[in-house]
Parts: structure tokens; sequence; C-alpha cells
């Protein structure tokens, strides 16, 4: 993942707050900007990111990331969920039906207990 502080200042596109209005995320960095803010990169075309000349350092921090959660899920629901917040977009909308699925039927208490344990394995714990 990028940090703001990892942009340049004199690049055009800023970083904003990802809660922010209009805000898009960018599923490989983290980052989050504004697309109604016009600039050679903005709007970005859909599932690309204004970012992504700065993305080499997160791609190689997304992989050893990835790895230990793989390793670390205790179970497919477990790992479908954390893939849904750190794998990037296209990857994320697929373990986000995944875990839809494996979730169907599943007791609400089982299924709450499996997102905390994702958010557990994503924060590393
Ligand atoms: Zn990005």
């Amino acid at each position: 993942m990028l940090k703001p502080s990892d942009i340049p200042a004199d690049f055009p596109v800023r970083p904003c707050a990802p809660d922010a209005a209009g805000a898009r995320t960018c599923g490989d960095c983290g980052l989050s900007w504004n697309d109604a803010v016009p600039t050679a990169w903005t709007p970005a075309p859909s599932g690309r990111c204004p970012f992504e000349y700065f993305h080499a350092d997160a791609d190689a921090r997304r992989e050893y990331v990835r790895r230990p959660i793989v390793d670390a899920a205790p179970d497919a629901l477990t790992l479908a969920l954390a893939l849904a917040i750190v794998a990037p977009d296209e990857v994320a909308r697929i373990a986000t039906a995944l875990a839809e699925t494996l979730a169907d039927g599943m007791d609400a208490g089982a299924v709450e207990r499996a997102k905390q344990s994702a958010l557990d394995l994503v924060a590393g714990e």
C-alpha cells in the first residue's frame, strides 16, 4: 500500500481521504482520489488508478501481505473475506462473491467470527 506522502508533491493528482465526496479508492495501492478534479490522469478509466506509476513498491508489498493471509486463514470464508479487503479490484470482487456464497445459510455468529478473523489476518495479528 502507498501512503499519500509517497506521491511527489508536483504530481497533478492529489490523494484524498477515502470517505471524501466523490472519492474513488485503488484496490492495488489503497490511495483515493477525486475524479471530479480534471487532470491528465483523471477522471481515471474504470479499473485504472492515476497513481499506477508509483505502484511498483505497492505490488511487492501486496505479495508480502497476501502470502501470510493465505497461509494463516483458518477456513475458506475467512480467506475470501480477507482477500476481499486486500486484493486488487477484480480479485476482490471474486472474493466477495465467493464469501457471499460460502456465508449463505451459515450461522450469523459464525459469519461474524469469520469477518473478525479476516480483519485480524489483514491487520497481521
Ligand atoms: Zn493505485
